[in-house]
């Protein structure tokens, strides 16, 4: 069974009023679960576009979307903010830490959303991804006093951090130097290798494409290969 299945999804925005465009026109895709596939195309093509209907952060205007065999088209604003929190883990461009919080916090902000509290198991797996991305000795620094790297490696940790099944990044090594870009990029093969999660890469670097399974390629809200 596909972990994510589209078909003919499209988005519009601005429905109904004089602005109304279509920016993705009928979209089929599939990924199985542990894939690690990248998602090319030239900007302004709507990758960011697909990438949050996967993420159930948008709905399609029309279509379905499967995420693990559910159809999300029926699902109401609760239960799509339910199976987004326990199947699904972002890593963005810019890492959105939470500023006053320490990295170990940030964290345990998913468990928290989650089931309103952190419990020792989630302080474990919290710090064991603190570990994993080189971080152990930063669990009580703030975003602010992080590097740009180290900060995505936090972001990285806690998108892992309720063990997704799946990773989706948006560009998620764009705002970082080449050295720093490949080690998030590691990490993110990392886990896929580890835990089977799937997971869909937007990228703009030819390099880090082509260690990817598979590229889907997006061209004017089309597939295009
Ligand atoms: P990409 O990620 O490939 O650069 P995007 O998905 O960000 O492409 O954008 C695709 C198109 O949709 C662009 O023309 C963009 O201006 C438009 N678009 C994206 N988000 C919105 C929005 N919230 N409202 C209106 N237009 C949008
Ligand atoms: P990228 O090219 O990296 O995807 P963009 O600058 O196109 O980033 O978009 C950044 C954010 O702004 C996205 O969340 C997108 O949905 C939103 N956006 C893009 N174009 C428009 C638009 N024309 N109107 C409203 N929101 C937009």
């Amino acid at each position: 069974e596909a972990i994510v299945e589209l078909s003919g999804v499209r988005k519009s925005y601005g429905v109904g009023t004089a602005v109304e465009a279509e920016v993705l026109h009928g979209i089929d895709l599939r990924l199985e679960p542990g894939e690690f596939v990248a998602l090319v195309g030239p900007s302004g093509s709507g990758k960011s576009t697909l990438l949050n209907l996967i993420g159930l952060l948008e709905r399609p205007t029309s279509g379905t979307l499967h995420i693990g065999g559910r159809d999300t088209t029926t699902l109401d604003e609760a239960e799509l903010t339910g199976l987004r929190g326990r199947s699904i883990g972002f890593v963005f461009q810019f890492h959105h830490l939470l500023p006053g919080f320490s990295a170990l916090e940030n964290v345990l902000m998913p468990a928290i959303i989650e089931r309103g509290v952190a419990g020792p198991d989630d302080l474990r797996r919290a710090r064991e991804l603190l570990a994993r991305v080189g971080l152990a000795e930063a669990e009580h620094k703030r975003p602010s006093q992080l590097s740009g790297g180290m900060q995505q490696r936090v972001a990285v940790a806690r998108a892992l951090a309720l063990s997704p099944r799946l990773i989706l990044a948006d560009e998620p090594t764009g705002n970082l130097d080449t050295r720093s870009a490949n080690e998030i990029f590691e990490l993110l093969l990392e886990f896929n290798r580890d835990t089977g999660a799937a997971c869909l890469v937007v990228t703009h670097d030819p390099s880090l494409a082509a260690r990817c399974q598979r590229r889907i390629e997006i061209v004017d809200g089309r597939v295009a290969n």
